[in-house]
């Protein structure tokens, strides 16, 4: 396929609202694509490059872009900045752009879409000193032989945001609709092997081996998440649950082959190298080949500390060791994922947690199986007296089911509601504050798109806002006045005293008193709030139902 043939097909999804006949149009164009081009389109229509478990990056910031536009039409940098700063889109003025210079240029070479891979895949390998450069060359090449419209996708591509509304879940039924099978078969084959494009591709060879996909170790899947609910609701539901303690630490996965263990965080980056002491202790735990999930949690005195500890820890490539000595972490493992070649995800929680006692000597987090609201209560008060953030609330015969935020896992939390919502712009502030982002623009996800529901300026410090503007400094895409498009890859939690609805934010919803907790350093923009699960917190706040509140 070549790539304007792609980039046509992204410009007329673009122009289309409804998501059926999105999914109609991709569904119409997979079974045309030959075995290379599958997996690759199927990725890139998500606005991904690689296979959601590869640790590949592009590493491609705004500025880097602009360089390359710049030296490929001939221009300054800055020319290429206002560009962008007058249409508050990349891929907009980058082909607004390429057009001016298309009218002097004689020759252009095509582009295909499986060269555009390969290219990009040789931009994520440049490493060291020279990446910068080497990056730049590949951009410089790729756009010189871009046609315009071309040049819209390309930018939004390396950006990784193609901006059309086809989100993993559209693209999930146009794999099914295209090869005429359950899509929720598709679904479960997406959660073990965590890569659309593999699973297109298996859907179209062999439909029949989707059913029975592994995990595969060294390719990690993403993490089972849970809602904020009550005790009382999951043993109306399920009469016997399993309650464990909420640790406040930092999420890991812990994969183990032999002597090879390596450790990926809740956005599956590798982080074996700033983690040494929780693959040893795993390591020492069990001789098995193993995936595991479980908490890191910071200890001192044997109480717990808090989560900031633990992500420094996370973060850290260098002087591990002295790092180390000033914070001890501890693995406390509640589930497993693979046991010497088997996976067991869709073993119930019960028997994966006997497995996970067998099999591992020590680090298995406590479990208690309650059936009563005043045993749970007791448990959930001895979790707060510990030190631990509240209680998790599991249902005994679920599977594990990948990056799905279910019901089957249930938090309990007391204190205020939070929600973690993208940060997608910001505004410079005033006064003493000139120098900085005074305050920033928060989104929630929907079907890919990233729509506002407010700005957050409250509950910042000094000292935090001059880390944000260094955190937000180089993803600048695009100014306007005193505002800035941010390239989206932050997320805030933020905290609320009610959700409103509002014509003012594309979501229909604001946040009344929003204030800033912190940085999820821990979460990607695709863990962001959804726009579905805000309606569904908008629609329990009106029914006078908390939703995260004590358990009743
Ligand atoms: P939240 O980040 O508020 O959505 O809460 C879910 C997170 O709690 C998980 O992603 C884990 O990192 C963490 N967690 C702490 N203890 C447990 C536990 N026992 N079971 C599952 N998740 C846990």
């Amino acid at each position: 396929m070549q790539f304007l043939e792609f980039a046509r097909i992204c410009e007329q999804l673009e122009g289309i609202s409804g998501r059926l006949d999105m999914i109609e149009q991709v569904s119409a164009v997979l079974p045309r694509l030959d075995d290379e081009e599958l997996p690759i389109f199927v990725r890139f229509i998500m606005g991904r490059v690689f296979p959601d478990w590869s640790p590949r990056k592009l590493g491609v910031g705004p500025n880097l872009l602009y360089d390359a536009v710049a030296y490929v039409v001939g221009t300054k940098r800055e020319t290429v900045r206002e560009a962008i700063n007058a249409t508050g889109d990349a891929g907009i003025a980058v082909e607004g752009l390429l057009a001016k210079k298309e009218q002097t240029s004689f020759f252009i070479q095509e582009l295909d879409l499986i060269e555009v891979y390969r290219e990009l895949e040789r931009m994520a390998a440049a490493g060291g000193q020279r990446s910068q450069r080497e990056k730049l060359r590949v951009a410089q090449g790729l756009f010189g032989n871009a046609r315009p419209l071309e040049g819209r996708y390309l930018a939004r591509l390396m950006l990784e945001e193609l901006r059309i509304g086809m989100g993993e879940g559209s693209v999930r039924d146009a794999v099914a609709r295209a090869f005429d099978l359950d899509v929720r078969l598709v679904e479960h084959a997406h959660q073990a092997m965590n890569d659309l494009g593999e699973v297109a591709l298996l859907a179209r060879r062999d439909p029949a081996s989707l059913s029975c996909v592994t995990i595969e170790p060294f390719r990690p899947v993403k993490m089972m998440l849970a809602q904020a609910g009550t005790v009382a609701g999951q043993l109306g539901d399920h009469g016997e649950v399993a309650v464990e303690y909420k640790y406040d630490g930092s999420r890991f996965q812990f994969h183990k082959v032999g002597d090879i263990c390596r450790i990926y965080s809740r956005r599956l980056e590798e982080v074996t190298e700033s983690l040494p002491d929780i693959a040893s202790h795993l390591a020492e735990a069990t001789g098995h080949d193993v995936i595991l999930d479980g908490e890191a949690v910071a200890v001192r005195d044997g109480r717990p500390m808090p989560f900031q500890y633990v992500i420094r820890r996370f973060r850290r490539k260098h002087q591990v060791d002295s790092m180390m000595e000033k914070i001890e972490l501890v693995p406390r493992v509640f589930d497993i994922l693979y046991l010497d070649g088997e996976t067991l995800m869709d073993r119930p929680l019960s028997e994966r947690r006997t497995i996970l006692e067998e099999v591992l000597g020590a680090h298995v987090a406590e479990q208690f199986r309650v059936d009563n609201a005043a045993g749970a209560e007791a448990i959930y008060t001895e979790a707060l007296n510990l030190g631990h953030e509240g209680v998790m609330v599991k249902v005994l015969d679920s599977p594990y089911t990948p990056g799905v935020r279910g019901r089957l896992w249930v938090k309990v939390k007391p204190g205020v509601e939070t929600l973690d919502l993208a940060v997608v712009g910001a505004e410079w502030g005033e006064g003493r504050r000139a120098k900085m982002f005074g305050s920033f623009l928060l989104a929630v996800q929907d079907q890919g798109r990233l729509l506002p529901v407010g700005k957050v300026a409250t509950g910042i410090t000094d000292e935090t806002l001059a880390d944000l503007y260094s955190l937000f400094k180089d993803k600048v895409i695009a100014r306007s006045g005193k505002e800035v498009t941010l390239e989206p890859d932050v997320v805030f939690e933020v905290g609320y005293s009610e959700i409103q609805t509002s014509p003012n934010y594309e979501s229909g919803y604001a946040l009344r008193f929003p204030r800033f907790v912190q940085v999820r350093e821990d979460k990607s923009v695709d863990e962001a709030e959804t726009l579905d699960s805000l309606a569904e917190r908008y629609g329990q706040q009106k029914n006078g139902q908390g939703s995260g509140s004590l358990p009743a």
